[in-house]
């Protein structure tokens, strides 16, 4: 007969068992468990499953079906593994304009779609004072004022839910734009100061901070704001920054209660960047990044991770304790990825009862914060969201529409 227990690294039993009971880990036990080696993997991946399990997610898998809507890809910025960002004379720079919003947010109504993700380059005017022009144009002084009245349009005219991912923003930029939205995202990264360091990845940047990236969280908890963020794995940061990195977001969502969703990202390289000949992060490496996610970060926080950006593997992700897919599009691209299609909803819906799981329609508000009456929203966003959600803070099944 096999010892079982005889099989756990005795240094990392208590910890994982401690995490198992509820009890929030410290970073030194963060440590041991991201810096264990490989033949620990899969005790790891047990454990986040079971205390994902636990809950009152239990077998439920979420994700949102969106539209992607990349309003301006001129930015303040240039990441090292950045894609996206196009300066004002270069092939491919673009900035939406009304029409071209709203024919898009039509076409995903029609298609079912309920999020409108904003997605767009930082501060735009503060490098290219040119976009300004263009934004008088429609009849606006600053990206910012866009963006809000580019959220108050969609969700007027379609009833899709605006979720804005904008980059740095104090309060008086979350101000005007939160009441059009029903929720709002930045990426934390990493904590890492490494990363700016001559070839690094947020070498020379200036929206990179780690520090500012948490205040926008903070700023954004201070006024009752439901908020996204995550890492990006393999960008160059230590397996200890990443433990450094969750304990920040934590402190936050412990202080303000406003974070709803960790994204665990796996880095991808790609051609005509600075970091096209970096390897991608590995699959183990990003199994077991998001195990000691959910093992740090507790049984309630949601942990998506993208299915595209590993589509052939991603199904094991849900062996890791993640429990949402983030946003599945039927209609535009990944303009973050775009080399990366996102799959189709049918084939995430069997990936995921193949492995033993519900796959469940969600706003960019998590059910949890809908279902609880934590309402991180306005009212004009509210009303929106009751009439397709059901009590359970889901989508309306098509039984409960009827
Ligand atoms: S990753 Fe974001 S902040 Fe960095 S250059 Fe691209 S759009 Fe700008």
């Amino acid at each position: 007969m096999v010892d079982i227990a005889s099989k756990i690294n005795p240094k990392l039993a208590p910890i994982l068992d401690r995490a198992l009971s509820g009890q929030s880990l410290d970073l030194d036990e963060g440590y041991a468990l991201i810096e264990s080696d490989a033949s620990q993997l899969t005790t790891l991946m047990w454990a986040a499953s079971e205390l994902r399990n636990n809950t009152q997610q239990t077998r439920k898998i979420t994700y949102s079906r969106k539209i992607f809507l990349p309003l301006t890809n001129l930015c303040r910025d240039r990441c090292g593994y950045c894609t996206f960002v196009k300066g004002p004379e270069q092939a491919g720079a673009h900035t939406m304009s009304p029409d071209e919003v709203l024919k898009v947010a039509r076409q995903g109504q029609s298609l079912g779609c309920k999020e409108a993700l904003l997605s767009l380059g930082d501060h735009p005017e503060y490098r290219h004072p040119e976009i300004l022009d263009t934004l008088r144009e429609f009849g606006f002084n600053s990206t910012i004022d866009y963006v809000a009245a580019m959220s108050r349009l969609i969700l007027e005219e379609t009833g899709l839910l605006p979720h804005t991912n904008c980059g740095l923003l104090d309060k008086d930029e979350i101000s005007v734009i939160a009441p059009w939205n029903v929720s709002m995202g930045i990426m934390l990264e990493s904590t890492s100061m490494a990363l700016h360091n001559v070839g690094g990845a947020h070498y020379k940047t200036v929206t990179k901070a780690p520090v500012d990236r948490l205040n926008t969280l903070s700023n954004a908890g201070e006024l009752g704001v439901a908020m996204t963020t995550g890492i990006l794995i393999g960008i160059g940061e230590t397996h200890k920054d990443r433990v450094d990195s969750l304990m920040k977001i934590r402190k936050i969502n412990e202080e303000y209660g406003n974070i709803q969703e960790i994204i665990i990202q796996n880095f991808r390289a790609k051609n005509d960047t600075r970091m096209s000949a970096i390897p991608d992060a590995n699959v183990l490496d990003l199994l077991k990044t998001q195990a000691v996610a959910r093992l740090f970060m507790g049984a309630s926080m949601n942990i998506e991770s993208p299915p595209n950006l590993n589509e052939e593997s991603c199904q094991t992700y849900l062996l890791a304790g993640i429990n949402d897919w983030g946003g599945i599009s039927p209609l535009t691209k990944d303009f973050i990825n775009p080399e990366r299609a996102w799959p189709e909803v049918s084939k995430l819906r069997r990936l995921t009862s193949d492995a033993g799981f519900e796959l469940r329609e969600r706003t960019a508000l998590f059910p949890d914060y809908v279902s609880s009456g934590k309402w991180f929203i306005s009212s004009s966003v509210r009303q929106k969201v009751l009439d397709i959600t059901s009590p359970d803070g889901y989508i309306k099944t098509d039984l409960e529409r009827w």
